[in-house]
């Protein structure tokens, strides 16, 4: 079996219903941290008596302020996390980096999982079925797509040499397996070998199973 790749502190992007939720999900699984999601975090804030009174702005899509999603996200964040949903505008991704300098846990990959807007489309409709996500309605899942194509431009900016895009079309177990392949491509091989790209100071570990 490959080795894993000892980065453990990345940032999930990607439009609504491209899977990074899910692909998170696995992705923390593998690598042995924890899977935190804003939206899961904010929903169940909600489920909870809703004591921020985010229910509306939830269900038209709109964004939390950031101030509140600062004091949500803080106290959830250690050495190694999957970040899904957040951060999503580059003033987030500033205050995310200046909350986890200090702390020497800075972001190592933003994985940006890329579906063009027909195939996002079909999912919305499927995962309405499934769920029944008041944002999943056609217009407020509009309004949260134009919302991603918007900020997604200065993220990728922000992020620059970190940023990792995966196809994500095609099956859950191959956009996974794709993106394994791409995130170990950019860990740099242990000492003594030759094949170590710039970027990342991690080095590949065994699993830890
Ligand atoms: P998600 O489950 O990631 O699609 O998020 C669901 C909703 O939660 C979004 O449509 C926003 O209303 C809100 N939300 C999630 N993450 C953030 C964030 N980083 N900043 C502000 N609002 C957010």
């Amino acid at each position: 079996m490959e080795p894993l790749p000892a980065i453990r502190r990345i940032v999930m992007l990607g439009p609504p219903a491209s899977g990074k939720g899910t692909q998170g999900v696995r992705l923390a699984a593998a690598l042995g941290v924890p899977h935190l999601s804003a939206g899961q975090l904010l929903r169940r804030s909600v489920a909870e008596g809703d004591p921020y009174g985010l229910a509306e702005l939830l269900s038209k899509g709109e964004l939390v302020p950031d101030e509140l999603m600062y004091a949500l996200i803080a106290p959830a964040l250690h050495d190694g996390f999957i970040l899904d949903g957040f951060p999503r505008t580059a003033t987030q991704a500033r205050w995310l980096d200046e909350f986890l300098d200090p702390r020497g846990w800075q972001v190592q990959a933003a994985v940006e999982i890329a579906v063009d807007s027909g195939a996002l489309a079909a999912r919305m409709v499927l995962r309405a079925t499934h769920q029944h996500r008041a944002d999943d309605r056609p217009e407020v899942f509009l309004h949260r797509l134009q919302e991603y194509e918007r900020e997604a431009p200065m993220l990728r900016a922000h992020y620059g040499r970190l940023l990792i895009t995966v196809d994500g079309l095609d099956s859950e177990d191959e956009v996974f397996q794709r993106l394994l392949g791409a995130i170990r491509a950019r860990t740099p091989a242990p000492a003594g070998r030759s094949t170590a790209r710039a970027g990342f100071d991690v080095e590949s570990v065994a699993p830890s199973t």
